[in-house]
């Protein structure tokens, strides 16, 4: 914990990693030689997966993090490193380059959200193999988040930053009292760990399903004024708003996609830069100068190509 200033510090740990081989697609290229000086081939690298952070409490740092928080540390991961148990001193493993919030369902079948994190490292370098067999043997059994933040309410009463009698980790009538994190200042580092010597007081013991890929949220994207996208949200079947304007961490990885929009056409470039190698759209374009007439295309990427395939206009339909 940093005590010289107002902000926390805290690494979370969690067994079952869950690490997956994942193919290298071109999208996955491109990011990576957005963080790479030098280009790099798919050939040259290795990829994984993680899992690493998610809504459920935390009874070791006793923090809860927001669908917020977890966006924001999906933002931050890019571009940081994964170390070694948390060793600052020692040059990085590999480096984190992707990664989305996506639902699953914990021990409980509830559903949950995560942050899934990709990583790369370099083949030719002299441990690669070593991290590889490491990583897919099983023996690094844990993944610990470095984070930092600022402010947090209690989360029997709401109240800021401790400002109230409510002890964390103690439970009143049966709930416990957790920190609520909505924002995070820092993500430091994703560390790769053994499995830890207090590993029954230190994780947050969430274990996901491996099955996700098929379990996708789709993203709607709507003009500010959308009738049915406020009436969905109303009914709670919308249940994340996020700002459209940063939108970076998104980006490359929405495999579905619903667009919605009253300005003439959809733009294809948005579309293209949203989705991932494998991403389907569904784009209406409402003109209410015509009726409320609705275009309707879907596009379907390819990896880095992206078909638009149309829709017989109403029009013809008739
Ligand atoms: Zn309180």
């Amino acid at each position: 914990m940093n005590t010289s200033s107002q902000n926390f510090e805290f690494h979370r740990s969690r067994t079952v990693p869950q690490f997956d081989d994942s193919s290298i697609s071109d999208d996955d290229m491109n990011r990576i030689n957005r963080l790479a000086p030098a280009e790099l081939s798919s050939d040259q690298i290795y990829v994984r997966s993680m899992y690493l952070c998610s809504t459920q409490p935390c009874d070791s740092d006793g923090c809860q993090f927001s669908n917020n928080a977890l966006y924001e540390i999906a933002h931050k991961i890019i571009g940081q490193s994964v170390l070694s148990g948390h060793d600052r001193s020692r040059l990085p493993l590999a480096r984190f380059y992707k990664a989305m919030v996506v639902k699953i369902q914990n021990e409980q079948s509830e559903p949950i959200h995560v942050v899934r994190a990709w990583f790369y490292w370099l083949r030719d370098t002299s441990r690669a193999k070593d991290l590889l067999l490491n990583i897919d043997g099983g023996i690094y059994r844990e993944v610990s988040l470095s984070w930092r933040f600022d402010r947090w309410r209690c989360s029997i009463c709401n109240a800021e930053n401790g400002q109230c009698a409510h002890q964390v980790g103690t439970s009143y009538e049966g709930k416990t009292c957790y920190r609520l994190i909505d924002h995070i200042l820092d993500v430091l580092e994703g560390s790769l760990v053994y499995k830890a010597a207090d590993s029954n007081s230190t994780l947050s013991g969430v274990r996901v399903s491996r099955d996700d890929e098929h379990d996708v949220s789709i993203i709607i994207s709507t003009d500010s004024i959308d009738e049915l996208f406020d009436q969905l949200h109303s009914l709670g079947v919308i249940n994340d708003i996020q700002d459209m304007t940063d939108t970076e961490a998104c980006q490359g990885c929405v495999d579905r996609l619903w667009c919605r929009s009253n300005s003439a056409g959809m733009d294809e470039s948005f579309v293209k830069q949203w989705l991932s190698s494998r991403g389907v759209c569904l784009s209406e374009s409402i003109d209410d100068q015509a009726n409320d007439r609705c275009e309707v295309s879907i596009f379907v990427k390819n990896n880095t190509e992206l078909t638009r395939m149309e829709y017989p206009s109403q029009e013809e339909n008739i």
